[in-house]
């Protein structure tokens, strides 16, 4: 399996970002992404899917989109679709004819920021997922990164500071997104997590300052979705394509938090007596899986079986578990980084059944 980092949720131009799909392609050559996926909101934005070189480097972007019904009050249940193929945005006025939109069109679709708070200092409103008693979506958004801004940001002040210093945001899921994501795993269901960073590249104007605050860049940099394919990259979109929204689709990644460090070269895998598995995958529980995690530098390793606590490994770069009991396991990672300890990977569950 080959593993490639991934930013996708992010607005331009077309629909409330700043920039072009041209500056996004630069911001991820610039911070060595392998893959962006670009959602404006209710428009699919033709013609701009492909490659983007520097040599030697190249990013592949593709497009997808952010669907809510602009005439719902407050504006809530937005949904990220991705390889559809065609604009779904008549849809969304129901969120179940639009899922079922998405699945006929052979695409996948992830509920985005299940829980983006109110931020009223900024007359932001509560856009959180409202509607889930839905069916049939790939998954959730597990860590957005503009929903995480609003849960600290009281105050105009609060938000000057972080426009200035925001290393200091990212923390973690939001726990009630991490709880509900355990809770429908619970009932069985599959549930990919990605992370997204809902990037804008906003400008911000306030007395004497005015900047672009949390550029692409600087996204680029934080909650990525690294994602594990069958080959390399081959530099053809359709090809490409296809391997990445599949492994999307069967939870093949994790989600990451890499700025307090890169995150590449962890895995999660289970042996069985007959098979092996990957984050997404399921594995027999007969004759025992042994379960393993490995860091790519050392941090705290907290090993979950049906959203419960089972195992610590501190300061530790491996963990070994042996079990004889199905259930859904999943793994996260938690690094110090400037004063506190911050989540800093999310892997996909492996459902030993
Ligand atoms: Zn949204
Ligand atoms: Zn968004």
């Amino acid at each position: 399996m080959h593993e490639i980092v991934i930013n996708l949720h992010m607005h331009t131009r077309y629909s409330d970002g700043s920039g072009t799909h041209k500056d996004i392609a630069q911001a991820a050559l610039d911070t060595g992404l392998d893959a962006v996926i670009v959602t404006d909101h209710n428009v699919l934005v033709q013609g701009v899917e492909g490659y983007y070189r520097v040599p030697p480097r190249r990013v592949l972007l593709l497009v997808g989109q952010e669907v809510h019904d602009q005439d719902r009050d407050p504006q809530k249940n937005h949904l990220l679709i991705f390889n559809a193929n065609r604009d779904l945005s008549t849809l969304a006025d129901d969120p179940q004819a639009l899922i079922n939109g998405v699945a006929d069109a052979n695409g996948l679709c992830f509920i985005a920021h299940p829980n983006d708070p109110a931020a009223p200092a900024f007359h932001e409103t509560d856009i959180s997922w409202e509607s889930w008693n839905v069916e049939r979506y790939t998954g959730i958004e597990l860590w957005n990164g503009l929903s995480e801004l609003k849960t600290v940001i009281p105050t105009k002040l609060h938000a000057a500071f972080y426009a200035f210093f925001p290393q200091f945001i990212g923390q973690q899921p939001i726990p009630d997104t991490l709880r509900r994501w355990d809770e429908l795993l619970s009932t069985g269901k599959r549930i990919v997590a990605i992370g997204g960073s809902d990037a804008h590249a906003m400008h911000m104007s306030m007395a004497f300052i005015h900047r672009v605050i949390f550029p692409y860049h600087f996204h680029f940099k934080t909650v990525n979705t690294h994602t594990f394919i069958p080959e390399p990259l081959t530099g053809e979109v359709s090809t490409d394509k296809k391997m990445i929204y599949e492994a999307l689709a069967n939870g093949h990644c994790f989600v990451s938090y890499d700025l307090p460090a890169s995150t590449r070269g962890f895995t999660f895998r289970a042996k069985g007596l007959e098979k092996s598995a990957i984050m997404g995958d399921e594995i027999p529980v007969k004759g025992g899986v042994t379960l393993q995690a490995h860091l790519p530098s050392p941090a705290d390793i907290r090993l979950f079986k049906d959203g419960k606590l089972i195992g610590i490994w501190q300061k530790g770069q491996n963990c070994t578990y042996i079990t004889t009991e199905p259930g859904v396991y999943r793994v996260e990672a938690w690094k110090n980084y400037l004063g506190r300890k911050r989540g800093w990977i999310f892997s996909n569950p492996i459902y030993v059944r």
